[in-house]
């Protein structure tokens, strides 16, 4: 039975090492085989929130994923085939051009949303 530190450095190498910022349900399955219970994905996750190394990332109508927070500015994509969420290095910008007048842009999130290379690839029935 590993001891919980060892879980919450599974987490944090598994968030750095995924393709996107991960559910804590993908957490507890990518971690299954160390005994990880979802109360500790969410705890863990929480804390590293609380403690600034992991920024949550709101998906509309899915679970909020988590991703490390030393990431450099990049967007996201969502597989509406099997809702992993990717990491999409590269920005649009010039987003302060949207901006209405008088009003002044502090941040934004991007989301693409269609299909991964692996959902395209496979034929639906
Ligand atoms: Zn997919
Ligand atoms: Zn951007």
């Amino acid at each position: 039975m590993p001891r919980p530190s060892d879980h919450a450095v599974a987490v944090t190498r598994l968030l750095e090492e995924a393709q996107g910022p991960l559910s804590a349900d993908e957490v507890r399955q990518a971690l299954a085989e160390t005994g990880i219970g979802i109360a500790t994905v969410y705890r863990l996750l929480k804390r590293g929130v609380e403690d600034g190394r992991y920024i949550p990332i709101e998906i509309p109508n899915g679970p909020t994923h988590y991703e490390p927070a030393d990431r450099p500015h990049h967007h996201h994509f969502e597989c509406l085939t099997c809702h992993r969420v990717y990491d999409v290095m590269g920005c649009p910008g010039h987003l302060d051009e949207l901006t209405p007048e008088g009003f002044s842009l502090e941040s934004h999130d991007v989301l693409l949303r269609g299909h991964c290379v692996t959902c395209s690839e496979t034929p639906t029935p």
